[in-house]
């Protein structure tokens, strides 16, 4: 028997998560008809920042065994806590602005970082895994859609010189790249875009298949443009307290 977390949490939570968890299923099952697709080509990661690790651990018990932060200090703590709280397999993405002074403490429970948006993060991140025993970490190149620094990713101009560089670094592995629409934009011209990135990448490097674009409230638009991975938070576990990121 393996031990879980739905004994230490109210079970009320376990239903909100639970039906907030199939209703999120519907519209990814509705999106990928509409698209013509088959849900089992998209992964959902559940961004638990700003929510605590009972929380995490419950949706990995319902399942959902793809977990994302976009806070190092946050993150680590409840990678420890969610490895205590549940036996159900966990794999965390760190889908936030990085410091470079944090690729190693990121490089202990990630296994994939969606936002490398620079040269300098490739090769702090590539050291880091190069002194742990682990795996190379997956990679995902940011790609900026608005040019906007203060919201991450690389200007498009620097896109493929960058995932040359993450290609080519021995502890790293290119796995695709990531996106963030621009607010106030239409998510399908802005994920169109990504497509079309997303095509060059592969033409370059046939690996790097992920497709990290979507979120609660454009998912629809990120399925119709090739999206693998979907990032959502509001639509699993609700509004956050607070929001900056
Ligand atoms: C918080 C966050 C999400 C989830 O956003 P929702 O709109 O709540 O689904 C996705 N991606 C990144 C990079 C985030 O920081």
């Amino acid at each position: 028997m393996s031990r879980t977390s739905s004994s230490s949490s109210p079970p009320a939570r376990r239903v909100q998560l639970s039906d907030a968890l199939g209703a999120l299923k519907d519209r990814i099952s509705r999106a990928c008809a509409v698209a013509g697709r088959d849900p089992s080509e998209l992964t959902v990661i559940a961004v638990t920042k700003y929510f605590p690790a009972s929380d995490a651990a419950l949706l990995a018990d319902l399942g959902v065994s793809d977990l994302g932060e976009n806070r190092d200090q946050e993150a680590a703590a409840k990678a420890a806590q969610v490895a205590e709280l549940t036996d159900a397999p966990v794999r965390w993405h760190f889908v936030g602005q990085l410091q470079k002074n944090k690729a190693r403490s990121v490089a202990r429970y990630a296994s994939a970082v969606h936002s490398v948006d620079r040269p300098e993060l490739v090769s702090a991140l590539d050291r880091a895994v190069a002194r742990l025993d682990r795996s190379p970490l997956d990679v995902l190149i940011q790609l900026s859609l608005d040019d906007d620094p203060n919201r991450g990713g690389v200007a498009a101009a620097d896109f493929a010189a960058l995932c040359d560089e993450a290609a080519g670094a021995a502890h790293l592995n290119l796995a695709g790249l990531m996106a963030v629409a621009p607010m106030d934009a239409d998510p399908d011209r802005a994920f169109a875009r990504v497509a079309e990135f997303a095509a060059t990448l592969r033409a370059e490097h046939p690996a790097a298949t992920s497709v990290s674009a979507g979120m609660s409230g454009d998912l629809e638009a990120a399925v119709r443009h090739g999206a693998t991975h979907l990032r959502i938070g509001t639509a699993l576990l609700g509004r956050r307290p607070h929001t900056f990121g």
